[in-house]
């Protein structure tokens, strides 16, 4: 391992020419890199495959995150990190934090990769979300089941995205069938058994907070899910109401500042019926959810985040356009077509080959509505 001195934990904001490191290299990283050659700075992406974000990168390393040697190098060719992947070890984040900022930190990165984590903390700050328990196992499962009721669902505390690693409880199912569902045969797996939730809809805020704690919120926005699939959002919200917007951005503020998070904060949330929120999970990096605002806000979600990483002041979040994301999934990005003759939409696509069932290859913002 090459040695490096620690970094004084840097405060400035980031001079033109100096090198973002972001850890993860799917089209979030992508198209956060492309915002951030945009403000003149260079881009350095840690990934163990080269993927949608190396193609734009020509500086990248090539490792597993687990790899020593690989985070040193790394480490020394970058001016802050910044992460695109949620489920970066914690020991590799908190090893680079002793050695180059890394915006978020490793605590807001802890508290959002697991499920205990994160439910703990928002219960902690005070702010709602599903009743929940722990799962160590099927007796666990089925007693939280018995308490909160059914229908409820088991999820796996850690990796789970896009509904994977999660197990809907209806009235007969067994408990042990959907902890082996969603444990497999992996050791050491946790759980959380969640109330089902009768929302209205289901919607997001984004935050983007700088290094000096300002903060800006992006309005709350619909989110509609194909399969547990992100599908659509809908920015403005069709049902959102003076009320309502106000209440989801101070939630969302207020859980930005108490994780203490230099960058993004993605708040998913539950609109009941009566305009109650609860908040589903947090992401602290940008957020399919945010899309939109690559076409249809002041400033986008990506150019945001390298503003707030880099030390500099953040943007306008205004939504300018009434604008509609749609995600390109598995063979929809075939209809590409179709899109690039309709003179709303904004393509983007991510550079991906496989066209694969569920697998995000792109994103169409019809702008406009
Ligand atoms: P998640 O991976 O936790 O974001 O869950 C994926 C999707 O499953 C959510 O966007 C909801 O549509 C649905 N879902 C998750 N948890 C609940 C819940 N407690 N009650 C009702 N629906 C849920």
């Amino acid at each position: 391992m090459s040695p490096l001195a620690p970094s004084p934990l840097q405060r400035s904001p980031l001079q033109r020419g100096a090198v973002i490191g972001i850890l993860g290299g799917g089209q979030l990283g992508r198209m956060t890199a492309l915002a951030a050659y945009r403000l003149g700075f260079q881009v350095h992406v840690m990934a163990p495959e080269e993927g949608p974000a190396t193609q734009v990168t020509p500086r990248r390393t090539l490792a597993p995150y687990t790899d020593l040697d690989a985070l040193a190098a790394f480490a020394a060719q970058v001016d802050v990190v910044t992460c695109e992947f949620e489920n970066v070890p914690a020991a590799a984040a908190q090893w680079l934090h002793d050695h180059v900022p890394v915006r978020p930190g490793p605590r807001a990165l802890a508290t959002c990769q697991d499920r205990i984590a994160e439910k703990s903390f928002l219960r902690d700050i005070g702010l709602p979300t599903a009743p929940w328990g722990v799962a160590q196992g099927p007796d666990d499962v089925a007693a939280l089941a018995a308490e909160l009721g059914r229908p409820c669902v088991l999820k796996s505390a850690r990796m789970g995205y896009d509904g994977k690693g999660q197990v809907k409880l209806g009235p007969d199912t067994d408990p042990a069938a959907a902890w082996a569902a969603m444990a497999g045969h992996a050791a050491g797996v946790q759980g959380v058994v969640e109330g089902w939730v009768d929302f209205a809809w289901e919607g997001s805020v984004i935050v983007a907070r700088g290094l000096d704690g300002q903060m800006a919120a992006y309005e709350l926005v619909e989110n509609r899910h194909r399969d547990h699939i992100l599908h659509d959002t809908l920015a403005p919200a069709p049902h959102l109401t003076p009320d309502l917007a106000r209440r989801a951005r101070e939630l969302a503020l207020h859980a930005a500042q108490a994780l203490d998070v230099v960058g993004l904060l993605a708040v998913e949330l539950f609109i009941a019926h009566d305009g109650g929120l609860r908040v589903n999970e947090l992401a602290a990096r940008p957020h399919n959810s945010g899309h939109w605002t690559m076409d249809g806000a002041a400033t986008c979600q990506f150019e945001q985040c390298v503003r707030a990483v880099a030390g500099l002041p953040l943007g306008d979040p205004a939504l300018r356009h009434p604008t509609r994301m749609q995600n390109l999934l598995g063979a929809e990005v075939l209809d590409l077509p179709r899109w690039l003759s309709d003179p709303r939409a904004r393509v983007h696509l991510y550079g991906k080959e496989a066209v694969v069932k569920g697998r995000k290859m792109g994103h169409v913002n019809l702008v406009g509505g």
